[in-house]
């Protein structure tokens, strides 16, 4: 099956596509981005992803034409053409091409691109064993509600987890409370009450983490959005994080310390089987 990409206006192999070189999401990380997936080959949450992405361009004033179904189609087309069941669809919008200079060119064509790849599971001993995380200071910029891809935080918290062993890095703000991971949603689980950080500048709302709200209510698990100290994280009965490719992935260790029991709790198994039952395979 080939890897697809999409560059404005043209479907072509992953590996013939470019972009210009004075791309201002090259030169300045000027634009904005949305990750999807399909299930059995259907474009999952399109309508929430691409509304995002309508709030995250307008949040940088970056102005186009194009309209959510538009984009929805060229993604559907590239998924059709791709033929993976299970698939990641990368989106980006850039403002486009100008000479290079800081100011925000008068008239420029936004760039759009598009890549299509295979999505593979998570391996099991996810479920068995979970993640190990390290805590990191968040040195964010404060709009991280904006999807852009001014992303090297998270690359060094990545980069800093993969050093110490560990799978992934949580980021802590200078309040002492927990943000988000380097790419998906906190939630802990304290006395049977799932908590995850309110929606903020100080992270990027997760269309994962609004399904997985909804998945606890329907499951009548009380859940609260409301603000989580580094204390709480490690104290928590279980922790997990969410996001579109990996969906619920549970974290058992935290800086060393075991969270919980030291294995995947049956608060993130039982939202996790709700989440796909009332929206993935209803
Ligand atoms: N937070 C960050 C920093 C992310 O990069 C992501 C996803 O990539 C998320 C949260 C989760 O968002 P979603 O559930 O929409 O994939």
């Amino acid at each position: 099956m080939p890897e697809i990409a999409y560059v404005n206006g043209e479907f072509l192999p992953l590996e013939q596509a470019m972009i210009h070189v004075e791309d201002r999401g090259f030169q300045f990380a000027d634009s904005a981005y949305e990750v999807m997936r399909t299930y059995d080959g259907k474009l999952f949450s399109a309508e929430e992803h691409l509304a995002r992405l309508f709030r995250s361009l307008s949040a940088l004033e970056l102005e186009h034409r194009f309209t959510a179904k538009e984009l929805i189609c060229i993604a559907e087309e590239a998924v059709r053409r791709a033929g993976f069941a299970e698939a990641m669809v990368y989106l980006q919008v850039t403002r486009g091409v100008a000479r290079r200079h800081r100011g925000v060119p008068a008239r420029c064509a936004p760039t759009i691109v598009m890549t299509v790849r295979e999505l593979h599971h998570p391996p099991p001993s996810q479920w068995e064993n979970g993640l190990s995380c390290i805590t990191v200071p968040d040195s964010r910029w404060g709009r991280c509600d904006i999807k852009t891809v001014a992303l090297l935080a998270n690359v060094l918290a990545y980069q800093a987890a993969q050093k110490a062993g560990v799978n992934d890095a949580i980021f802590i703000g200078v309040d002492g409370t927990v943000t988000e991971a380097t790419a998906g949603n906190i939630f802990i689980v304290v006395s049977g009450e799932l908590r995850t950080p309110p929606k903020s500048p100080r992270l990027l709302s997760g269309i994962t983490r609004d399904k997985l709200l909804e998945a606890a209510r329907v499951a009548g698990i009380p859940c609260a959005e409301r603000t989580v100290t580094k204390m709480e994280l490690l104290a928590a009965d279980e922790v997990f994080v969410t996001s579109t490719t990996n969906e619920v992935s549970p974290v058992t260790v935290v800086d060393g310390h075991k969270i919980g029991t030291g294995k995947p709790g049956p608060f993130a198994k039982r939202v996790y089987k709700q989440f796909l039952q009332i929206f993935v395979r209803p």
